[in-house]
């Protein structure tokens, strides 16, 4: 702690995230990555942006990629906003759309941890939704007083969705805020409410090209959302650092959007492997909460949660644990390729057997 770091500095629980290991090889079944490798256009497109235009500057606002996601929502340019993963899109919307005094900011009290760390970060009040032991959200969380709300959708760690019934039941009930749709996991089995956006100014839809399209190492998301949204990320971008995607990013991430046959063949490989291998730890006495993600949250009555990451991890396989109320008897296991997922059960059934 440094004497010369800011308030805000010194207050913040930065977020942590599941760990790169460097010391040996593992099965890395802990930051729900995809295991197979992204399109072979999208790869030539980042050879050839290599080549021809690295000397150049981004196009800042990135109008071509824009225009290839608006063109695969039928939405227009002006409804797409592009940001170097979704993390800095999310973190750019807290100062676009939430207040620092106003009322709290809703979102779940299990979600994706780095949430209440933008909160804090921001100053921004929030209020946690109670879950139950199923991990189910009440919708009816989402009718009370708020500044915004931000819901994962399927949400993590649980993997669990909303039905768009619900969604646009929330959309309705909250149309002087600002709802905030993470659907970084939403090509894996969720209902997306990307086809709402025309109907509700209130609504912005975030994707990434981390999991569903192999792309996690590029750093490229987006908003989907009313143009007077965007516009507002768009200040706040252009108020911090102007050429947040790079060259390579935009370039590869348009072939990656346009290659469909790449992305429906590995997300249906990943939805197989997610149902099989669900089926085989139930048969062996886990508890596995019905994921529509490239993840499955799991616990065993016999086995602690805990216990188990570290002998898994002893064994080369990687998953990711969370060390909180609620959920510290479970594990987070990533979808990998059937290869891998064979080893994972075969661990599991010697160290919990
Ligand atoms: N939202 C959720 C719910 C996530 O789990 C993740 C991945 N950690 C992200 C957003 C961020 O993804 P990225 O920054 O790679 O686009």
């Amino acid at each position: 702690m440094s004497r010369y770091w800011s308030q805000t500095v010194k207050n913040v629980k930065p977020y942590v995230p599941g760990e790169q290991p460097k010391d040996r090889k593992y099965i890395k079944l802990n930051t729900n990555e995809n295991p197979y490798p992204p399109s072979a256009k999208a790869i030539e497109a980042i050879r050839q942006a290599a080549n021809d235009t690295l000397r150049l500057y981004p196009d800042p606002a990135g109008d071509a990629l824009r225009d290839t996601i608006a063109d695969r929502f039928g939405l227009k340019r002006g409804n797409v906003f592009i940001g170097n993963g979704s993390d800095e899109l999310l973190a750019f919307c807290f100062p676009a759309f939430f207040e620092p005094t106003g009322r709290p900011v809703l979102f779940a009290e299990i979600t994706y941890s780095f949430y209440p760390v933008y909160a804090e970060f921001f100053h921004t009040p929030y209020r946690l939704i109670p879950v139950d032991d199923e991990f189910n959200i009440p919708v009816e969380g989402y009718f009370q007083d708020n500044g915004g709300i931000l819901i994962a959708n399927p949400n993590a760690p649980s993997g669990k969705g909303f039905s768009l019934e619900d969604i646009e039941k929330i959309l309705k009930r909250n149309e002087s805020s600002v709802v905030i749709l993470d659907e970084a996991y939403i090509d894996f089995g969720g209902q997306t409410a990307a086809g709402l956006v025309d109907r509700y100014p209130n609504l912005l839809v975030i994707r990434t090209l981390s999991k569903s399209h192999s792309l996690a190492g590029l750093r490229v998301g987006f908003a989907l959302g009313d143009e007077e949204l965007i516009e507002g990320i768009i200040r706040v971008k252009d108020s911090i650092n102007s050429y947040t995607v790079d060259r390579l990013a935009q370039a590869g991430a348009r072939e990656a959007i346009k290659d469909d046959a790449y992305f429906l063949e590995t997300r249906s490989k990943i939805i197989r492997t997610r149902k099989r291998v669900s089926a085989e730890l139930e048969k062996t006495g886990f508890h596995v909460i019905p994921s529509q993600a490239n993840f499955i949250f799991v616990s065993h009555p016999r086995c602690p949660g805990r216990d188990l990451f570290q002998k898994l991890r002893e064994k080369g396989i990687l998953v990711r644990y969370f060390d909180k109320p609620k959920i510290n008897n479970f594990l987070r296991v990533t979808i990998g390729t059937d290869e891998e997922m064979n080893s994972f059960l075969a661990a599991v059934a010697e160290i919990c057997s």
